[in-house]
């Protein structure tokens, strides 16, 4: 069994890889920018995923990719409920918190 902490970091690692992948594939999408379905900012196309309909942007590709992978969440459309009125904070402070830890 993997802990969550080591999921969570596998799942950093995919995403960032999706957000390359798609860079290398179209160097412009750099420039590229949509309104998120879940978080609501307007952020790079690179790394962002349809799912049923809703667009993300990489940051919550992130956090549906590790929801998903931990069983907190089933759906996008649950992540994205949750992050509008905040049941999910928690997960959300875990992966930004692994973030941080990453990039220091
Ligand atoms: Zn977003």
């Amino acid at each position: 069994m993997k802990s969550e902490k080591e999921i969570a970091e596998e799942m950093a690692l995919v995403v960032e890889q999706m957000r390359l992948d798609d860079i290398e594939d179209n160097p412009d999408i750099i420039d590229e920018y949509f309104d998120c379905d879940c978080c609501g900012q307007n952020k790079c196309l690179a790394g962002s995923i349809e799912y049923d309909g809703y667009r993300l942007c990489n940051d919550c590709v992130l956090l549906a990719e590790t929801g998903f992978a931990l069983n907190k969440i089933k759906s996008v459309k649950e992540l994205i409920d949750a992050i509008e009125d905040r049941h999910l904070a928690d997960l959300v402070k875990f992966v930004r918190d692994e973030e941080k830890r990453e990039n220091n």
